[in-house]
């Protein structure tokens, strides 16, 4: 039944676009999470899939930032480059493109919000370290929703700006406690808690989970249509120390909003829903497993990033468009070429 909905829907024009990053989530990573999880994955439910090559201008692998700068504006850049061309000039962000169409956009991460990844999605800086000039960016960046980690780039600067004052200002409810979430009724806010981004391990629980159900919730009351970029930013910090274990919590965390974002598709068939990521993690290689016993034994071939192309699953409207092999360049651009109906 709601697969011949996915099919009829698939060729259609989408409105709204939930973007989900498996930080250094490769096809090892989604197959430790389901035989960790004995055989079940809603990502492999999704009948559309890809491959994006993740090389990046200056390197062979890619790192995050490169990664996100590619998704978020259809350039390749330089490793450690954060939406600026090999130049260092700033490239135009879909979020800033998003916004002239009337787009409500938000940015979640389960890490850091000025890491690479989100900072990808608002920011113009020529090194991802540059923490702070990239809180500083999100002042002029249009979008409306910001939730993960790191309010010390906001408010106890050493440049001692405390941009929360600021963005308070420009309309937003600012919070650095994730609890109060639910309380928020504005539809412009940033919640940024470093308690809520540890790891899965530590307790992170429903962080993702109820990030984007407030999002698609406070979107839900405008008309508007919306782009939400969410990420898994944790499987990549598992691949780096070369912990299964890790990758495996984190990647059935993420496959968890996955299955949330699908049902969202499958009650909002005007949504477009892609998962993918910026580039593997650890060169994972699994080596011994049962899925009856929900054991998977892996290997690691380093605790950088690698160069294999990674998997790209699409659901719901314009799904079709994601199907084959391309560059990460493309899924920019196809986001675009579907929801404006080319
Ligand atoms: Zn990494």
């Amino acid at each position: 039944m709601f697969l011949k909905n996915v099919s009829a829907f698939a060729k259609k024009k989408p409105k709204n676009v939930i973007l989900l990053i498996g930080d250094g989530m490769g096809l090892t990573q989604i197959y430790s999470g389901y035989t960790a999880n004995k055989g079940q994955l809603s990502l492999f439910n999704i009948p559309t899939q890809g491959l994006s090559i993740t090389k990046s201008s200056d390197s062979y692998i890619t790192d995050s930032a490169a990664g996100a700068t590619a998704m978020a504006t259809g350039h390749k850049t330089n490793n450690r480059f954060i939406s600026v061309d090999e130049n260092g000039k700033p490239l135009e962000l879909i979020t800033q493109q998003l916004a002239k169409k009337n787009y409500k956009t938000a940015i979640i991460s389960a890490g850091d919000i000025t890491d690479a990844t989100p900072a990808g999605f608002y920011a113009h800086q020529s090194d991802r370290s540059y923490s702070e000039p990239i809180a500083n960016d999100f002042l002029s960046n249009p979008s409306d929703i910001l939730i993960g980690g790191g309010p010390k780039q906001f408010k106890s600067r050493k440049d001692g700006k405390d941009l929360s004052k600021v963005l308070i200002e420009k309309g937003y409810t600012f919070s650095d406690k994730f609890s109060s979430l639910d309380t928020i009724k504005n539809s412009k806010f940033i919640v940024l808690d470093d308690a809520s981004v540890v790891s899965m391990k530590a307790g992170r629980g429903d962080f993702l989970s109820k990030s984007l159900a407030k999002a698609t919730s406070t979107f839900a009351k405008t008309k508007n249509p919306f782009f939400i970029m969410a990420e898994g930013a944790q499987i990549d910090y598992g691949g780096h120390q070369n912990n299964v274990e890790y990758v495996v919590r984190e990647m059935l965390d993420f496959d968890k909003v996955v299955g949330q974002a699908m049902e969202f598709v499958d009650k909002n068939p005007e949504t477009l829903l892609i998962v993918t990521a910026d580039h593997e993690t650890g060169g994972l290689s699994l080596i011994d497993g049962s899925i009856e016993k929900g054991y998977v034994h892996g290997s690691f071939s380093t605790n950088d990033h690698t160069a294999v192309p990674v998997p790209v699953f699409a659901y719901g409207a314009g799904a079709q468009n994601f199907a084959g092999v391309y560059q990460n360049i493309a899924i920019y651009s196809k986001i675009m070429e579907v929801i404006s109906g080319e």
